[in-house]
């Protein structure tokens, strides 16, 4: 089984350790370069990439992580995770965050307006049968990508599920990126892990984990 860390500074650890558990690997949390340097494959979850961003430079973690992911190490973030896995980040703190490179795309933090701020819909996912089901809370969407990174998920359209959005927010929402991948690195804005019972996504990481 291929080794997974989670980067465990802030935000959703443990469900990510425990769908990676539940998909085929084995997970370990990572604080220290030593655990670094042990994974196969990281995950980066969700939380606040200003504050992650100050983490990774307090434990000292930027540097080797950027690394890292420079050598091609896998790499899967979801919505905060996916945002410090970018190239570039456009919005008005966008000065707090520093991304780490691995992932050519440009992110828009926090890009659903206040009323659709969180919400979850299904969504169709290259790769995954059926649709999965996609939990949004305060996410960022993909706002350019580069030659090499693929769509894998756009959204549909919003439900009223927690906001209720006028004609024109929905027509501004479908079609937004909200999930790729380029290579061993893939991101979602939304959050898979919190959905239980479908690892779908997770057993999609560890698949190209085991490939490199
Ligand atoms: N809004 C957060 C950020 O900008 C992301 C939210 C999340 O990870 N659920 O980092």
């Amino acid at each position: 089984e291929p080794l997974i860390g989670v980067l465990a500074l802030q935000g959703g650890v443990a469900e990510h350790l425990a769908a990676l558990e539940r998909s085929g690997a084995r997970a370990i949390p990572v604080r220290r370069v030593e655990e670094l340097d042990a994974v196969d494959g990281i995950v980066l979850p969700g939380g606040e990439s200003t504050t992650m961003t100050r983490l990774l430079d307090t434990f000292e973690l930027y540097d080797p992580l950027r690394a890292r992911l420079a050598e091609g190490l896998p790499a899967y973030g979801s919505c905060a995770g996916m945002i410090m896995l970018a190239s570039s980040v456009d919005d008005d703190r966008a000065a707090a965050v520093r991304p780490l490179g691995a992932l050519d795309v440009v992110v828009r933090r926090n890009a659903f307006g206040r009323q659709v701020d969180s919400f979850e819909t299904d969504l169709d996912f290259q790769g995954v049968d059926g649709p999965v089901h996609a939990v949004f809370i305060r996410a960022p969407w993909v706002d350019k990508i580069g030659a090499g990174v693929s769509v894998l998920a756009t959204l549909p359209e919003v439900p009223d599920a927690l906001g209720t959005p006028d004609a024109t927010e929905r027509e501004g929402l479908a079609g937004r990126i909200v999930a790729v991948q380029q290579g061993a690195v893939l991101a979602t804005a939304f959050h898979p892990e919190l959905v239980e019972g479908d690892e779908r996504v997770h057993r999609c990481f560890v698949r190209i984990v085991r490939e490199r």
